[in-house]
């Protein structure tokens, strides 16, 4: 018998053992590695076949279990993390599946213990699950350069998230800060850019702490980087009714990056020529967003102005708590993560108040990205809840609590 028969064999009895345990992922491991030494032999390749489909029958009565790494960060994240995750396993069983939560210490807590906001090899421990839930970085008392460039814009580099997606709709019972909006007729999906732009963190000082100091910060536009979201926006157009894009650009003062951003748009857009494009200077878009925020359909942006631009577009549809946003690879080859648009909200930490809603709907974007359809029943769900005289938080007028919300939408959810 060649050394690599004596070899497959062993791995056959090992499989053979684990079979007798009842364990049958170690069986199909085992045997599989026996098949590939040894493919010929058809007692092993028989037996790898009927524990594959035995697994394949387990599946399709067992829940689909999805692997989710949590990181509820600072001030108000872990209350509102808190909520969003009792959602989440109320909706769930509603697609047959489940969430395996994972619990990360990371944020600005950590960086006091640690001098660091997670560990050196956080970003690898990160990359084996389905997907991430954010809660909020930030501290009053560290920058938010160190926050943000210590946890937050690594991740969102090194898993590809180019695409930053934050609706923002005007919910039926929810008041608009602008006059006369009815329920409904705000409805935008922002597209900003989430890897390079001005968020690229390339620049230096020059005499530090010296009168002469100086610090010169670049941006970083790409051909590859700027199609890739507009395309990615135009794509969402195409499925939507009302077939609309909007460019956001500052090419009259910025002639080098935004220029580029101008005709990568230009170029996008004649791939799709059903769909209505304009194209505003930033200035412009922010005081159509306040004048005429109806006629926004997609919006696609650079890193800082879409970062802008969503707290606005957040605002206008009532409040910082209903905003959620996802950090999306779209290639689907590294995890994505859900985070609310909100921070770490220093004034109402602690004191219960916080509005859950924006985590749970980042919490169905991630459903949506998962293919779970349970994600609609968590949109009917906040819809339902808001149109009534249910619970509601503080920012939207209410006296309830964080877990009352949170309680209101999981049990409405479950009936
Ligand atoms: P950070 O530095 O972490 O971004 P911040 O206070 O500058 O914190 P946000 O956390 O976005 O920025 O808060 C802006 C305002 O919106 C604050 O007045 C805050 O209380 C309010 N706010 C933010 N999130 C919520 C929420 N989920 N519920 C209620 N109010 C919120």
């Amino acid at each position: 018998m060649s050394d690599s028969s004596k070899l497959a064999a062993d791995y056959f009895r090992r499989g053979a053992e684990a079979l007798a345990k009842q364990d049958l992922t170690a069986a199909i491991e085992a045997i599989r590695k026996s098949v590939k030494l040894d493919p010929t032999n058809l007692l092993f390749l028989q037996t790898l076949r009927g524990c594959e489909k035995r697994q394949r029958e387990l599946d399709s009565t067992m829940p689909k279990t999805f692997r989710i790494a949590v990181i509820a960060g600072d001030g108000i994240g872990p209350e509102v993390i808190r909520e969003a995750i009792r959602v989440a396993d109320a909706a769930a069983p509603k697609s047959d599946a489940r969430c395996e939560w994972t619990h990360f210490p990371w944020g600005t807590d950590y960086y006091f213990q640690n001098g660091r906001m997670a560990p050196a090899d956080y970003l690898d421990t990160l990359a084996g699950f389905d997907a991430i839930l954010l809660g909020a970085v930030g501290h009053p008392s560290v920058q938010d350069h160190v926050t943000l460039n210590g946890l937050l814009l690594p991740i969102r580099r090194r898993f590809d998230q180019c695409v930053c997606l934050r609706p923002a709709y005007l919910y039926p019972g929810v008041d608009s800060p602008l006059r006369n909006k009815p329920g409904g007729s705000i409805d935008m999906l922002v597209f900003r850019e989430n890897t390079e732009g001005e968020y690229a963190n390339i620049g230096g000082f020059l005499y530090r702490g010296m009168p002469e100091e100086s610090a010169i910060q670049t941006s970083v536009f790409t051909r590859k980087g700027c199609e890739r979201i507009i395309r990615a926006a135009f794509e969402k157009a195409a499925t939507r009714p009302r077939q609309r894009v909007a460019s956001i650009t500052k090419s009259n003062a910025q002639g080098y990056g935004m220029v580029l951003w101008d005709e990568c748009f230009a170029r996008v857009a004649a791939e799709f020529p059903n769909i209505a494009t304009e194209s505003l200077l930033i200035d412009r878009a922010v005081m159509e967003f306040v004048r005429r925020p109806e006629s926004f359909d997609v919006v696609v942006a650079s890193n800082l102005f879409g970062d802008i631009l969503t707290d606005l577009s957040a605002i206008i549809v009532g409040s910082m708590g209903l905003a959620a946003s996802g950090n999306i690879d779209p290639t689907r080859r590294h995890p994505s993560m859900f985070e609310p648009v909100h921070g770490s909200a220093p004034d109402i930490t602690g004191k219960g108040i916080a509005n859950p809603l924006a985590a749970i709907l980042s919490v169905a974007m991630m459903f949506e990205h998962l293919g779970l359809d349970a994600a609609a029943s968590i949109h009917q769900a906040v819809k339902d809840l808001l149109a009534s005289t249910g619970p509601k938080t503080p920012d939207l007028g209410g006296n309830s609590t964080t877990e009352q919300v949170g309680n209101g939408v999981a049990s409405h959810i479950a009936n």
